[in-house]
Protein backbone atom coordinates (compact mmCIF):
# COMPACT_ATOMS: atom_id res chain seq x y z
CA UNK A 1 0.00 0.00 0.00
CA UNK A 2 1.05 3.43 -1.04
CA UNK A 3 0.88 6.76 0.64
CA UNK A 4 1.51 10.40 -0.62
CA UNK A 5 4.33 13.12 0.77
CA UNK A 6 4.78 15.71 0.01
CA UNK A 7 8.50 16.87 -1.27
CA UNK A 8 10.62 19.84 -1.21
CA UNK A 9 13.47 19.11 -3.74
CA UNK A 10 15.24 23.03 -3.90
CA UNK A 11 14.41 25.92 -1.99
CA UNK A 12 11.67 28.67 -3.66
CA UNK A 13 10.34 25.46 -5.97
CA UNK A 14 6.85 24.22 -5.78
CA UNK A 15 6.99 21.30 -3.83
CA UNK A 16 6.46 17.22 -5.40
CA UNK A 17 3.99 15.10 -4.32
CA UNK A 18 5.73 11.63 -4.58
CA UNK A 19 4.32 8.10 -3.62
CA UNK A 20 5.91 5.60 -1.09
CA UNK A 21 5.17 2.19 0.87
CA UNK A 22 3.22 2.56 3.99
CA UNK A 23 5.91 1.10 6.40
CA UNK A 24 5.21 -1.39 9.00
CA UNK A 25 6.24 0.12 12.67
CA UNK A 26 9.03 -0.76 13.98
CA UNK A 27 8.32 -1.84 18.09
CA UNK A 28 7.40 1.05 19.71
CA UNK A 29 6.76 2.96 17.11
CA UNK A 30 3.00 4.15 15.14
CA UNK A 31 2.05 4.77 11.84
CA UNK A 32 -0.48 7.49 12.24
CA UNK A 33 -2.93 8.15 9.10
CA UNK A 34 -3.25 12.29 8.96
CA UNK A 35 -6.39 14.07 8.88
CA UNK A 36 -4.54 17.45 9.25
CA UNK A 37 -1.38 19.58 9.12
CA UNK A 38 -0.83 23.10 9.79
CA UNK A 39 1.12 25.24 7.70
CA UNK A 40 2.96 27.70 10.18
CA UNK A 41 5.46 30.51 9.95
CA UNK A 42 8.30 28.09 10.31
CA UNK A 43 7.25 26.16 7.28
CA UNK A 44 6.99 29.10 5.18
CA UNK A 45 10.87 29.65 6.28
CA UNK A 46 11.60 26.53 5.62
CA UNK A 47 9.97 26.32 2.41
CA UNK A 48 12.45 29.56 1.25
CA UNK A 49 15.57 27.91 2.65
CA UNK A 50 15.80 31.28 5.20
CA UNK A 51 16.83 28.75 7.94
CA UNK A 52 20.51 28.56 7.31
CA UNK A 53 20.75 26.77 4.10
CA UNK A 54 24.69 25.91 5.16
CA UNK A 55 24.09 24.60 8.42
CA UNK A 56 21.25 22.29 6.77
CA UNK A 57 21.82 21.79 3.27
CA UNK A 58 19.03 20.23 1.32
CA UNK A 59 19.53 16.46 0.69
CA UNK A 60 19.89 15.33 -2.99
CA UNK A 61 16.76 13.73 -2.80
CA UNK A 62 14.92 16.75 -1.44
CA UNK A 63 13.10 16.47 2.04
CA UNK A 64 9.56 15.14 3.55
CA UNK A 65 7.54 18.66 4.21
CA UNK A 66 5.56 19.55 7.26
CA UNK A 67 6.39 19.46 11.01
CA UNK A 68 2.73 19.82 12.82
CA UNK A 69 -0.64 17.87 12.65
CA UNK A 70 -2.53 15.23 14.02
CA UNK A 71 -4.05 12.02 12.71
CA UNK A 72 -5.67 8.89 14.00
CA UNK A 73 -3.83 5.32 14.76
CA UNK A 74 -3.37 3.08 11.20
CA UNK A 75 -0.54 1.13 12.52
CA UNK A 76 0.51 0.22 16.19
CA UNK A 77 4.22 -1.18 16.21
CA UNK A 78 4.56 -4.24 18.41
CA UNK A 79 4.69 -3.74 22.18
CA UNK A 80 2.59 -0.23 21.11
CA UNK A 81 -0.77 -0.67 23.53
CA UNK A 82 -1.19 2.84 25.53
CA UNK A 83 -0.28 6.71 25.33
CA UNK A 84 2.58 8.10 27.03
CA UNK A 85 -0.04 8.32 30.16
CA UNK A 86 -0.85 4.52 30.02
CA UNK A 87 -4.31 5.33 28.48
CA UNK A 88 -4.71 1.95 26.21
CA UNK A 89 -5.02 3.39 22.42
CA UNK A 90 -5.86 1.32 19.30
CA UNK A 91 -6.28 1.81 15.54
CA UNK A 92 -8.50 4.40 14.74
CA UNK A 93 -7.95 6.16 17.66
CA UNK A 94 -7.08 10.23 17.08
CA UNK A 95 -3.69 11.17 18.95
CA UNK A 96 -1.53 13.91 19.67
CA UNK A 97 1.75 13.57 18.73
CA UNK A 98 5.10 15.72 20.03
CA UNK A 99 6.40 17.06 17.02
CA UNK A 100 9.84 17.84 18.24
CA UNK A 101 12.01 14.49 18.36
CA UNK A 102 13.80 14.42 21.14
CA UNK A 103 17.00 12.20 21.80
CA UNK A 104 15.93 11.20 25.74
CA UNK A 105 19.92 10.72 26.46
CA UNK A 106 21.34 14.11 26.43
CA UNK A 107 21.77 16.25 29.21
CA UNK A 108 18.73 18.72 28.48
CA UNK A 109 16.51 15.74 28.20
CA UNK A 110 17.46 13.83 30.85
CA UNK A 111 17.30 17.44 32.71
CA UNK A 112 13.17 17.78 31.56
CA UNK A 113 13.94 20.22 28.53
CA UNK A 114 13.19 18.21 25.65
CA UNK A 115 12.49 21.49 23.85
CA UNK A 116 16.03 21.99 23.84
CA UNK A 117 17.37 18.88 22.92
CA UNK A 118 20.70 19.55 20.39
CA UNK A 119 20.10 16.49 19.30
CA UNK A 120 16.26 16.85 18.17
CA UNK A 121 15.34 15.13 15.30
CA UNK A 122 13.65 16.92 12.18
CA UNK A 123 11.93 15.77 8.50
CA UNK A 124 14.04 12.90 6.86
CA UNK A 125 15.60 12.96 3.01
CA UNK A 126 12.90 12.21 0.71
CA UNK A 127 12.45 8.59 0.04
CA UNK A 128 14.34 7.20 3.01
CA UNK A 129 12.72 4.93 5.23
CA UNK A 130 10.52 5.25 6.72
CA UNK A 131 9.42 7.72 4.36
CA UNK A 132 6.46 9.43 6.82
CA UNK A 133 8.49 11.76 7.92
CA UNK A 134 6.73 15.12 7.63
CA UNK A 135 3.32 16.06 8.26
CA UNK A 136 2.30 16.85 4.46
CA UNK A 137 1.27 13.50 4.09
CA UNK A 138 -1.58 10.73 4.21
CA UNK A 139 0.54 8.71 7.00
CA UNK A 140 3.38 10.13 9.75
CA UNK A 141 5.48 7.60 10.77
CA UNK A 142 5.84 8.59 15.23
CA UNK A 143 9.09 6.47 16.00
CA UNK A 144 9.62 5.33 19.26
CA UNK A 145 11.14 8.49 21.11
CA UNK A 146 7.93 10.88 20.76
CA UNK A 147 5.64 10.64 23.33
CA UNK A 148 1.88 10.19 21.87
CA UNK A 149 -1.38 11.68 23.71
CA UNK A 150 -4.87 10.06 23.38
CA UNK A 151 -6.81 13.19 22.56
CA UNK A 152 -9.81 14.07 24.58
CA UNK A 153 -13.46 13.04 22.95
CA UNK A 154 -15.01 16.45 23.12
CA UNK A 155 -12.17 18.42 21.02
CA UNK A 156 -13.27 18.30 17.59
CA UNK A 157 -10.97 17.76 14.70
CA UNK A 158 -10.37 21.31 13.41
CA UNK A 159 -9.59 22.44 17.23
CA UNK A 160 -6.41 19.56 16.52
CA UNK A 161 -3.62 20.92 14.01
CA UNK A 162 -1.84 23.68 15.54
CA UNK A 163 -1.93 22.15 19.31
CA UNK A 164 1.84 20.27 18.71
CA UNK A 165 3.31 23.77 17.51
CA UNK A 166 1.79 27.44 17.88
CA UNK A 167 -0.27 25.99 21.13
CA UNK A 168 2.96 24.25 22.89
CA UNK A 169 5.16 26.86 21.78
CA UNK A 170 3.43 29.79 23.37
CA UNK A 171 2.50 27.64 26.41
CA UNK A 172 6.04 26.77 26.82
CA UNK A 173 6.96 30.61 27.17
CA UNK A 174 4.46 31.63 29.53
CA UNK A 175 5.33 28.83 31.50
CA UNK A 176 9.19 29.21 31.27
CA UNK A 177 8.06 33.10 32.12
CA UNK A 178 6.05 32.56 34.92
CA UNK A 179 2.74 34.01 33.80
CA UNK A 180 0.62 34.32 36.48
CA UNK A 181 -2.43 35.64 38.42
CA UNK A 182 -2.19 39.66 37.99
CA UNK A 183 -0.06 39.76 35.21
CA UNK A 184 0.16 42.51 32.54
CA UNK A 185 0.79 40.70 29.49
CA UNK A 186 1.06 42.49 26.13
CA UNK A 187 1.23 40.61 23.58
CA UNK A 188 2.79 41.53 19.41
CA UNK A 189 1.45 39.80 16.83
CA UNK A 190 -2.45 38.06 16.48
CA UNK A 191 -1.59 35.25 14.22
CA UNK A 192 -1.95 31.67 15.50
CA UNK A 193 0.38 32.09 18.17
CA UNK A 194 -0.80 35.17 19.54
CA UNK A 195 -4.21 33.60 19.97
CA UNK A 196 -3.40 30.38 21.60
CA UNK A 197 -1.20 32.84 24.03
CA UNK A 198 -4.11 35.30 24.71
CA UNK A 199 -6.27 32.20 25.75
CA UNK A 200 -3.46 30.69 27.60
CA UNK A 201 -2.34 33.85 29.44
CA UNK A 202 -5.84 34.60 30.54
CA UNK A 203 -5.66 30.52 31.76
CA UNK A 204 -3.37 31.23 33.60
CA UNK A 205 -4.60 34.15 35.41
CA UNK A 206 -3.38 37.16 33.54
CA UNK A 207 -4.83 39.93 34.43
CA UNK A 208 -5.03 42.06 31.33
CA UNK A 209 -4.08 40.74 27.79
CA UNK A 210 -3.37 43.37 25.33
CA UNK A 211 -2.87 42.50 21.86
CA UNK A 212 -0.85 44.13 19.05
CA UNK A 213 -1.81 43.68 15.08
CA UNK A 214 -2.17 45.37 12.39
CA UNK A 215 -5.40 43.63 11.03
CA UNK A 216 -8.97 44.15 12.19
CA UNK A 217 -9.82 40.77 11.93
CA UNK A 218 -7.29 39.32 13.77
CA UNK A 219 -7.73 41.79 16.50
CA UNK A 220 -11.48 40.84 16.86
CA UNK A 221 -10.69 37.15 17.06
CA UNK A 222 -8.32 38.10 19.95
CA UNK A 223 -11.20 39.62 21.72
CA UNK A 224 -12.83 36.55 21.35
CA UNK A 225 -10.18 34.62 23.09
CA UNK A 226 -9.61 36.75 25.99
CA UNK A 227 -7.90 39.99 25.13
CA UNK A 228 -8.79 42.63 27.11
CA UNK A 229 -7.36 45.33 25.31
CA UNK A 230 -6.14 45.20 21.46
CA UNK A 231 -3.86 48.23 19.49
CA UNK A 232 -4.05 48.11 16.35
CA UNK A 233 -0.20 49.11 15.22
CA UNK A 234 -1.62 51.09 12.14
CA UNK A 235 -3.63 53.42 14.42
CA UNK A 236 -0.70 53.40 17.20
CA UNK A 237 1.75 53.90 14.44
CA UNK A 238 5.25 54.84 16.44
CA UNK A 239 6.73 52.64 19.01
CA UNK A 240 6.36 55.61 21.31
CA UNK A 241 2.01 55.78 20.78
CA UNK A 242 2.45 51.98 21.27
CA UNK A 243 4.31 52.29 23.96
CA UNK A 244 2.09 55.21 25.62
CA UNK A 245 -0.74 53.50 25.12
CA UNK A 246 0.48 50.06 27.08
CA UNK A 247 1.35 52.32 29.95
CA UNK A 248 -2.10 53.55 29.95
CA UNK A 249 -3.93 50.47 29.68
CA UNK A 250 -1.62 49.10 32.49
CA UNK A 251 -1.78 51.90 34.99
CA UNK A 252 1.60 53.19 34.64
CA UNK A 253 3.15 49.73 35.02
CA UNK A 254 3.98 48.31 31.86
CA UNK A 255 4.11 44.90 30.49
CA UNK A 256 5.20 41.87 33.12
CA UNK A 257 5.13 39.72 30.01
CA UNK A 258 6.12 40.67 26.86
CA UNK A 259 5.83 38.30 23.98
CA UNK A 260 7.26 38.44 20.64
CA UNK A 261 4.98 36.29 17.96
CA UNK A 262 5.71 38.16 14.87
CA UNK A 263 9.64 37.68 13.98
CA UNK A 264 10.59 41.04 13.42
CA UNK A 265 13.82 41.93 15.27
CA UNK A 266 12.88 45.23 16.06
CA UNK A 267 10.06 44.58 18.25
CA UNK A 268 12.58 43.15 20.64
CA UNK A 269 13.72 46.55 21.55
CA UNK A 270 9.74 47.73 21.46
CA UNK A 271 8.98 44.97 23.96
CA UNK A 272 11.67 45.67 26.20
CA UNK A 273 10.77 48.92 26.81
CA UNK A 274 7.02 48.84 27.34
CA UNK A 275 8.30 46.63 30.14
CA UNK A 276 7.76 46.80 33.74
CA UNK A 277 10.77 46.91 35.69
CA UNK A 278 11.42 42.71 36.85
CA UNK A 279 9.36 41.79 33.74
CA UNK A 280 10.19 39.26 31.40
CA UNK A 281 10.16 39.78 27.44
CA UNK A 282 9.66 36.13 25.52
CA UNK A 283 11.71 36.42 21.98
CA UNK A 284 9.48 33.32 20.55
CA UNK A 285 9.03 34.90 16.39
CA UNK A 286 12.41 35.55 15.55
CA UNK A 287 13.02 31.98 14.43
CA UNK A 288 15.58 33.08 11.56
CA UNK A 289 18.89 33.99 12.27
CA UNK A 290 20.55 37.25 10.64
CA UNK A 291 18.88 40.20 11.12
CA UNK A 292 20.07 42.39 14.59
CA UNK A 293 19.31 45.47 16.39
CA UNK A 294 21.11 47.76 18.67
CA UNK A 295 20.02 47.28 22.03
CA UNK A 296 20.84 49.33 25.18
CA UNK A 297 21.92 47.21 27.68
CA UNK A 298 21.16 49.18 30.45
CA UNK A 299 17.65 48.74 29.91
CA UNK A 300 17.59 45.37 32.06
CA UNK A 301 18.75 46.70 34.82
CA UNK A 302 15.77 46.96 36.71
CA UNK A 303 15.02 43.78 36.40
CA UNK A 304 14.44 43.21 32.93
CA UNK A 305 14.44 39.58 31.77
CA UNK A 306 15.28 38.19 28.15
CA UNK A 307 14.58 34.99 27.14
CA UNK A 308 13.93 32.76 24.41
CA UNK A 309 11.50 30.21 23.41
CA UNK A 310 11.15 27.29 21.13
CA UNK A 311 8.50 24.27 20.53
CA UNK A 312 7.59 22.78 24.10
CA UNK A 313 8.00 19.80 26.70
CA UNK A 314 5.62 17.02 25.72
CA UNK A 315 4.71 16.50 28.91
CA UNK A 316 2.16 20.20 28.37
CA UNK A 317 0.09 18.57 25.74
CA UNK A 318 -2.13 16.53 27.61
CA UNK A 319 -2.86 19.84 30.03
CA UNK A 320 -3.28 21.81 26.67
CA UNK A 321 -5.89 19.44 25.27
CA UNK A 322 -7.79 19.35 28.38
CA UNK A 323 -7.44 23.29 28.85
CA UNK A 324 -9.13 23.87 25.15
CA UNK A 325 -11.67 20.98 25.72
CA UNK A 326 -13.03 22.90 29.11
CA UNK A 327 -13.17 26.22 27.54
CA UNK A 328 -14.86 24.82 24.16
CA UNK A 329 -18.08 26.86 24.59
CA UNK A 330 -16.60 30.07 25.43
CA UNK A 331 -13.30 30.20 22.82
CA UNK A 332 -13.16 29.67 19.47
CA UNK A 333 -10.39 27.23 19.22
CA UNK A 334 -12.07 26.01 16.11
CA UNK A 335 -11.61 29.63 14.12
CA UNK A 336 -8.08 29.53 14.32
CA UNK A 337 -8.03 27.56 11.41
CA UNK A 338 -9.08 30.23 8.78
CA UNK A 339 -8.33 27.79 4.98
CA UNK A 340 -8.12 24.63 4.52
CA UNK A 341 -6.76 22.99 1.12
CA UNK A 342 -7.06 19.48 0.02
CA UNK A 343 -3.05 18.17 0.17
CA UNK A 344 -2.50 17.96 -3.31
CA UNK A 345 -2.79 21.51 -3.47
CA UNK A 346 -0.24 22.35 -1.10
CA UNK A 347 1.87 24.94 -3.45
CA UNK A 348 -1.89 26.63 -3.49
CA UNK A 349 -1.85 26.57 0.33
CA UNK A 350 1.40 28.45 0.55
CA UNK A 351 0.89 30.97 -2.17
CA UNK A 352 -1.87 31.72 -0.39
CA UNK A 353 -0.22 31.49 3.60
CA UNK A 354 2.79 33.40 2.72
CA UNK A 355 2.98 36.44 4.23
CA UNK A 356 6.48 37.95 4.06
CA UNK A 357 6.24 41.92 4.10
CA UNK A 358 2.58 41.92 3.23
CA UNK A 359 0.44 40.44 6.49
CA UNK A 360 -2.46 38.06 5.46
CA UNK A 361 -5.54 37.14 6.70
CA UNK A 362 -4.65 33.92 6.87
CA UNK A 363 -4.57 33.10 10.97
CA UNK A 364 -3.64 29.44 9.94
CA UNK A 365 -3.83 27.46 6.80
CA UNK A 366 -4.01 23.39 7.08
CA UNK A 367 -3.73 20.74 4.60
CA UNK A 368 -6.31 17.88 4.53
CA UNK A 369 -4.93 14.78 2.46
ZN1 LIG B 1 18.30 15.21 23.91
ZN1 LIG C 1 4.74 25.06 13.42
Amino acid sequence: MKGRVVVLKEYMKPYVIEEYDVPDPEPGAIVLKMTQAGICGSDLHSWRGDQSPDLRPMPPAGRAAGHEGTGTVFRLGPGVTADALGRPIKEGDRLMYTAIKPCNHCYQCLNGDQNWCPNRGGAGEAGEWPYFTGTYSDYCYISPNQPVFAVPDDLPDNALGFINCAMGTVTEGLLRAGCKEGDYVVIQGAGGLGLNATAMAKNMGAHRVIVMDRLENRLQLAEQFGADHTINIEEFNTPETRKRRVMELTNGRGADIGMELVGRAELLVEGIDFLANGGTYIEIGNIVAGPTVDFDPSTLLRGKKIMGSTMYRPSLLPMMMEMMAQNLDRLPFDKIVSNTFPLAEVNAAFEQAEWDNRQTSVTRAVLVP
